[in-house]
């Protein structure tokens, strides 16, 4: 291997994944040759409209403001998602999942913990987490996540965008700044006498060498799989959802600040607002109903049953690689894994691969001295991630069908999920020993807890154990001022974006 840094890198795929990788290894190795290489008739994927906050580190750190990219990208701002119809329990048949905001941690949280501690033993307390957070606030009131200057507490927020407009974006920037684009198809791949990556050729009968090659050709994964053998491990078993149906659906004047994701007959469907239209989807299992159905029912959830308006189909390969860095070849994006949409990390997840695997590489002089660490810290998040999924499915509460009570049913979940399952319904004190026994993964414990009392998996009420209902009455009304009172200092989402649009 290297001990120098390469000379030449190859990106192979230039959908979402590709160019963020070409962006972010210009912007730190400025001095490298780096080219990538597209199929103008493979094309890209062209979903995935909905980001966690690791899009806005992406883009602070190739020094990129949101005024930059998002018109462009007729992109929105998102606080989190509701889950609505995931559960049928009176009273809980949706909630939020909001990101972080600075004010949880001190301010509210405390008292979502009290309550769930409380409810929990029985106690007939509100423990449903949505009138705990600032961001469900906001979200509710179509706030959009930027404070006013004198606010002087943050919250995270991710993104919705047109991924076919970030994907030109991102490749427009990355070519400014010296990327080398390619439009031809990869037909081959050559390897050295170490098993190494040599070239690529393509359909012309040219080749493309490089010391270092990046594999971004999405489910085709032609480099690291395909070409190095790298195995890969199915989560199939553990989340049954390997199709999807897409379309798009009317913008309304309200412009949502949050991603909704709604459970359908067997599976769930998105709705993603962008500044001009909804983008749409039904993430099913093709086990239980079939792709006709399946867009049938997704017409009717939107009311288009009669529109003239084109679907299109999906399948997913839900999983990930045995190893993201192999020899040299780092993969990233769908060649490296996917996990179903329902959280909304893919990004996320390209955006951890490629700036820790610079990272690491640089760290270890441009060897592959910390390969082996790098690789099991992405299987980490990877399984976090797919854990905090999967919890989705068995918390959710709905048995009415034979998709929904076989999710619940089933038995193939990670010991990691298994043991917080178990602390959440046995442990008086759930945030504390999910530290103790470092069992966050990719989630933290207000996650965790968001979900779980969202879906209300809590014991039976005991009617004999007595509540002060006055001094909890006062106490939501403190805690809802509180929360109001901060949300004075944010701006309708609409108008944070006309603004920004100029
Ligand atoms: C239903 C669904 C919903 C999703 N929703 C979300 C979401 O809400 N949020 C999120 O973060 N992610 C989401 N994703 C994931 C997201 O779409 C991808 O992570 C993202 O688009 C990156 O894809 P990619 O660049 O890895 O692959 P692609 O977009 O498929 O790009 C592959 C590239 O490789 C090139 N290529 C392939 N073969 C060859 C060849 N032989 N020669 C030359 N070039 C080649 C193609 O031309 C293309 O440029 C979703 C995915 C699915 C399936």
């Amino acid at each position: 291997m290297l001990n120098s840094k390469p000379r030449k890198i190859l990106i192979v795929g230039g959908g979402t994944a590709g160019w963020m990788a070409a962006n972010l290894l210009v912007s730190k190795w400025p001095d490298v040759d780096i080219s990538l290489v597209e199929s103008e008739d493979i094309g890209i994927i062209g979903v995935g409209e909905g980001s966690t906050p690791h899009l806005k580190l992406f883009f602070d750190a190739i020094k990129v403001s949101d005024q930059e990219w998002m018109p462009h990208c007729n992109a929105t701002y998102k606080n989190g998602i509701t889950f609505d119809n995931w559960s049928h329990i009176a009273g809980f048949e949706s909630y939020f999942h909001p990101f972080a905001a600075q004010t949880d941690d001190t301010f509210t949280l405390p008292h979502f913990f009290n309550n769930i501690r409380a409810r929990m033993q029985g106690y007939q307390v509100d423990a449903h987490p949505d009138k705990y957070f600032l961001e469900t606030y906001l979200t509710r009131q179509q706030l959009g996540p930027l404070p006013a200057e004198s606010f002087p507490f943050g919250v995270a927020y991710g993104y919705h965008f047109d991924s076919g407009l970030l994907g030109q974006f991102l490749a427009k920037r990355a070519q400014k700044q010296g990327v080398n684009k390619i439009v031809a198809n990869v037909v081959d791949v050559a390897l050295n006498h170490e098993g190494n990556l040599a070239a690529v050729k393509l359909s012309d009968g040219t080749t493309l060498d490089a010391d270092f090659f990046i594999d971004c050709s999405g489910f085709h994964a032609l480099l690291l799989q395909k070409a190095l053998g790298v195995s890969f491990i199915s989560f199939k078993d553990n989340l049954f959802n390997d199709a999807a149906v897409v379309m798009p659906s009317p913008v309304t004047e309200v412009l949502p600040v949050e991603t909704k994701s709604t459970a359908l007959s067997n599976g769930w469907a998105w709705k993603i607002p962008l500044t001009n239209r909804f983008g749409n989807g039904y993430v099913y299992s093709g086990d239980y109903i079939d792709a006709d159905k399946a867009e049938t029912e997704l017409r009717q959830h939107l009311g288009l049953l009669e529109a003239d308006v084109d679907a299109r189909h999906l399948r997913m390969k839900v999983g990930r690689v045995a190893k993201h860095w192999h020899k040299n070849c780092l993969a990233v994006g769908l060649s490296q894994g996917f996990i179903e949409p329902l959280e909304a990390t893919a990004i996320a997840l390209s955006f951890n691969t490629i700036a820790q695997f610079m990272q690491y590489f640089q760290q270890g002089n441009f060897s592959n001295q910390f390969a082996a660490e790098f690789n099991q810290d992405i299987n980490a998040r990877f399984d976090g991630i797919r854990d905090y999924v999967v919890c989705h499915y068995k918390a959710n509460q709905r048995k009415d069908n034979d998709y929904w009570r076989d999710n619940a049913a089933n038995t193939h979940i990670s010991e990691t999920l298994n043991k917080i399952l178990y602390l959440w319904q046995h442990s008086p004190d759930f945030v504390g020993e999910m530290y103790k026994h470092n069992l966050m993964g990719s989630y933290q414990p207000k996650s965790w807890a968001c979900m779980l009392a969202g879906y209300g998996v809590f014991p039976p009420l005991r009617a004999e154990l007595a509540v002060d209902l006055a001094a909890q009455q006062r106490e939501a009304e403190a805690l809802y001022d509180f929360i109001r009172r901060c949300g004075l200092n944010f701006k309708n989402h609409r108008a944070l974006l006309a603004n920004m649009a100029g």
